[in-house]
């Protein structure tokens, strides 16, 4: 039966409410942009518009596959993040809303005269690929422990015209080159492996070792903090992304690796999210 835009996306919606998707209104219509290769604006402007049979079984598939839980971004191949459109796989972490605070937080602090940035565990390049659109005078140099996520960040890097970054394989600093940089950032695993969160929504789709770390999400934490001054510059800062509730061990962290000026900011939900601070030798 032929069916409006309109009310396709209702009938997605009211399925994809039924499965648990927190925002099913947003995902239809996500969805729906992608079948149809066109802006969000399209789809009020033409409510009425009858879908053709193949646009109709295209986004069914779609809506299908988010019934059982896969992440919208992992379903179209690509999350908007920043300014930057990115490829996403399975391979990787989806990128979130929260890690562009830390993106904010690093250009605030990269002095004028910066050189290079270290981003550690980059996945689809998105801190590297933020910092390196908006300083081009600056080297971003992202790693990854899976080669998979190198050659996303490289695609990524190619597909929005960045010139200025380039991506490695590496686990942490192990084939970092002996260098200095102005500012090392990162968004680390973080989840404690006990938490039940890892059994609902998107996260369940998401590569384990992008997500979990021991010693309740702090092990690698720790691991940055503890080897970042070997690669600081003098006044260099150190940024991580972490847990709404690990702020104060996060902090303790830092501050017994040799970091000052030590402060831990808030997400856009007003949650405890990114650690910082200078390294002053
Ligand atoms: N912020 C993510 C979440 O809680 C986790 C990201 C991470 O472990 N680095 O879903």
């Amino acid at each position: 039966m032929p069916i409006s835009i309109e009310n396709a996306l209702r009938d997605a919606a009211h399925l994809l409410a039924e499965h648990q998707s927190p925002s099913p209104r947003i995902d239809a219509s996500v969805l729906l942009c992608h079948v149809l290769d066109k802006p969000s604006s399209y789809l009020y402007t033409w409510s009425d518009k009858v879908l053709t049979e193949q646009e109709c079984d295209a986004f069914n598939a779609l809506v299908a596959r988010r019934q059982l839980g896969e992440p919208v971004a992992y379903i179209i191949g690509y999350r908007d993040f920043w300014s930057l459109r990115l490829n996403v796989e399975p391979s990787t972490l989806i990128p979130r809303p929260d890690t562009e605070r830390l993106v904010e937080l690093a250009l605030e602090r990269l002095s004028p005269d910066a050189s290079a940035v270290l981003d550690l565990g980059t996945g689809t390049g998105a801190i590297a690929l933020s910092i390196a659109s908006e300083r081009k005078d600056v080297q971003v140099m992202g790693v990854d422990l899976r080669s998979e996520a190198v050659a996303l960040a490289e695609r990524n890097q190619l597909e929005n015209g960045i010139t200025n970054a380039h991506f490695k394989q590496s686990s942490w600093f192990d084939n970092v080159p002996a260098q200095t940089f102005s500012m090392i950032v990162s968004n680390p695993p973080y989840i404690d492996p006990e938490d039940p969160h890892l059994s609902q929504g998107d996260v369940r789709f998401e590569p384990k070792s992008a997500l979990i770390a021991d010693d309740h999400g702090l092990a690698d934490i720790r691991h940055i903090c503890q080897q970042s001054p070997s690669f600081l510059a003098q006044d260099g800062w150190l940024l991580i992304e972490h847990g709404y509730d690990q702020g104060e061990p996060v902090r303790t962290i830092f501050s017994d690796a040799g970091f000052v000026d030590v402060e831990t900011l808030h997400d856009y939900a007003g949650l405890d999210r990114v650690t910082l601070g200078r390294f002053a030798n």
